[in-house]
C-alpha cells in the first residue's frame, strides 16, 4: 500500500488483488448529499485541488470511474442495543470504521447473540443484555484503536504527518518513505 499525506488529506493506492485501486480520505465536516455524485466529486476536486504525487492522476481516474465509492466515515453511538424483541447487530451496534475489524465483530457479536440465546432459550431479555454486556466489551478497545488509526492515517497538520512518519519508521515491521516527484 502507498500513501501520501498532505495536512487534513490522504491519497493511497491499494494493489487491490492485482487491480489497484485509489482511496482518497479526508477530514472535513461538509454536509454532503452521498448520493449526489456530482457534489462529491465537486467536493474531492476542491479538497484535492493543487495536491502533490499522484493526486491530478487519482483525480482523473475518479472523474472518469464508474466504479465510485463515496461516503462519510462516521459513527453514531448508540446508547442501548435493544428494546423490546428488537437487538442490533453488526454495524447498526458496534461500527468499528472502514479500516478494518468491522466485518470479523459482526460476525462475532452474531455468535455472542446466539450463545446468549442458547443460554437463556425462555428470557429474550436476559439474553440480550448478556449479548450486549459482552458485546460492548469486546468492540470498545477496537473502537479506540480506529480512532488513533484515522490519526494515523490523516493527520491533520504538517508537524503530525512528521511525527506520524518518525513513529511509523521506528517501528520494526518498518515503513518505507519514498521521496519523489
Ligand atoms: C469502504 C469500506 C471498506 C471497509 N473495509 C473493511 C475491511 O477491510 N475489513 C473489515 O472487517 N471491515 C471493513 N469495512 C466495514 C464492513 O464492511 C462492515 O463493518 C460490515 O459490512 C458490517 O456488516 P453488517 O452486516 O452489520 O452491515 P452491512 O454490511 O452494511 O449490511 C447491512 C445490509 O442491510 C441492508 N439494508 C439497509 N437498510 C435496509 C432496509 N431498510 N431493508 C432491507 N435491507 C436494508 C443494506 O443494503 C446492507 O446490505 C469496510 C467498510 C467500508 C465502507
Amino acid at each position: 500500500m502507498l500513501l501520501y499525506n498532505e495536512p487534513g488529506t490522504s491519497l493511497t493506492i491499494h494493489p487491490a488483488g492485482g487491480k489497484p485501486g485509489f482511496a482518497l480520505i479526508f477530514r472535513g465536516q461538509q454536509d454532503f448529499d452521498y448520493r449526489d455524485m456530482e457534489q462529491g466529486r465537486r467536493l474531492v476536486e476542491s479538497t484535492y485541488a493543487g495536491g502533490g504525487w499522484l493526486t491530478s492522476l487519482a483525480l482523473e481516474e475518479w472523474g472518469a470511474s464508474d466504479e465510485r465509492y463515496f461516503d462519510a466515515v462516521t459513527r453514531v453511538e448508540v446508547p442501548r442495543w435493544t428494546a423490546d424483541r428488537v437487538v442490533l447487530l453488526g454495524d447498526a451496534a458496534s461500527c468499528i470504521s472502514l479500516f478494518g475489524e468491522g466485518s470479523s465483530s459482526a460476525i462475532v457479536g452474531a455468535k455472542t447473540l446466539a450463545d446468549a440465546i442458547v443460554a437463556h432459550p425462555d428470557d429474550h431479555t436476559a439474553a440480550f443484555a448478556g449479548y450486549e454486556h459482552r458485546h460492548r466489551k469486546h468492540v470498545r478497545s477496537l473502537q479506540r484503536g480506529a480512532g488513533i488509526t484515522s490519526h494515523l492515517l490523516v493527520p491533520k497538520t504538517r508537524s503530525g504527518i512528521t511525527i506520524r512518519n518518525a513513529v511509523l519508521n521506528a517501528l520494526p515491521f518498518g515503513s518505507k518513505r519514498i521521496d519523489g516527484p
